[in-house]
């Protein structure tokens, strides 16, 4: 709280009372931490691929380059954190766009089906790669979403990516989906590694890993979910996550379904 004081004195000048506004700051204290965290939270993840990038370089340059081998290894990783770098400034940039637009996205619409076999075929390779099989089940009658195509592409392949960098070999990610009334619920399901209780309600801020050297191997930047949510929740749906430490985790996010083409919605918000 802050308190200001105003006296009140009398016609003689004498001061007879005051008047105190009290006023409640905790929400805007609350945002300038936030902030500075935030802040604080992008600059370590900036350095961090930087001083190594910077690391290799120098080595090189005091003589490590005369060898072909040891130089070949050294750009392969001057490579990959520049590659996260870039991620890391892709995603800051997505998150900015999202916070800047208005609350309520004003949709487009998406086919659930198509949009998720494309997502499965750009990450078909890597799933190919960690040996993690990857299964839908989508049933035909699924109507169209209320969201464009490239940002449930976006929260699809952040979900489904995330599954097959937490899941081992011989594992397993399954999505789902059902409708809900005028909602449909996606279920993106993994046999992977699992998530503590104590982080589940944590994983969805910015910056949170439950393990930070992991993430950080797999080329995670901890925005991820950040972004996903922020989507969801801009479109009117709502996400959530349930998940046993060594058996899996299942996030479920829904989305509205469009309102049919050419015609009226035939769901129609309560006036006022
Ligand atoms: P990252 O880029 O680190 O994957 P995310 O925002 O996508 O960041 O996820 C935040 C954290 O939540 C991850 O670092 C990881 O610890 C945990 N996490 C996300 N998805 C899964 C999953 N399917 N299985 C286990 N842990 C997960």
């Amino acid at each position: 709280f802050r308190i200001y004081g105003t006296p009140i004195t009398s016609e003689q000048g004498r001061i007879i009372g005051a008047v105190l506004t009290i006023r409640d700051i905790t929400d805007i204290r609350r945002l300038e931490q936030m902030r500075t965290e935030f802040v604080a939270n992008v600059s370590h993840e900036l350095r961090t691929p930087l001083t190594s990038i910077r690391g290799f370089v120098e080595t090189l340059l005091e003589g490590a380059l005369e060898d072909p081998e040891v130089s070949r290894r050294f750009l392969g990783i001057i490579n990959h954190e520049a590659q996260r770098l870039q991620q890391l400034i892709e995603d800051l940039l997505s998150l900015s766009r999202l916070e800047s637009q208005p609350k309520r996205q004003d949709a487009g619409r998406a086919d659930l089906a198509a949009t998720l076999d494309r997502v499965l075929t750009t990450v078909n390779q890597l799933a190919r790669e960690k040996g993690v099989a990857l299964e839908k089940e989508i049933p035909a009658e699924i109507p169209e979403l209320a969201i464009s195509e490239s940002y449930l592409n976006q929260v699809l392949l952040n979900l489904i990516d995330n599954g097959i960098k937490y899941t081992p070999a011989g594992g397993r990610v399954t999505i789902r989906a059902a409708r809900l009334g005028e909602l449909v619920q996606v279920e993106v399901a993994d046999t992977g590694i699992g998530i503590p209780p104590e982080s589940l309600p944590r994983v969805f801020e910015r910056f949170y890993r439950v393990d930070k050297a992991r993430s950080r191997e797999m080329g995670g930047t901890g925005l991820g979910l950040a972004i996903v949510k922020h989507i969801v929740e801009s479109h009117g749906g709502s996400i959530s996550v349930t998940s046993r430490p060594g058996q899996g985790s299942h996030f479920f996010f829904t989305l509205p379904i469009a309102a049919e083409e050419g015609g009226r919605s035939n769901y129609q918000e309560e006036p006022g």
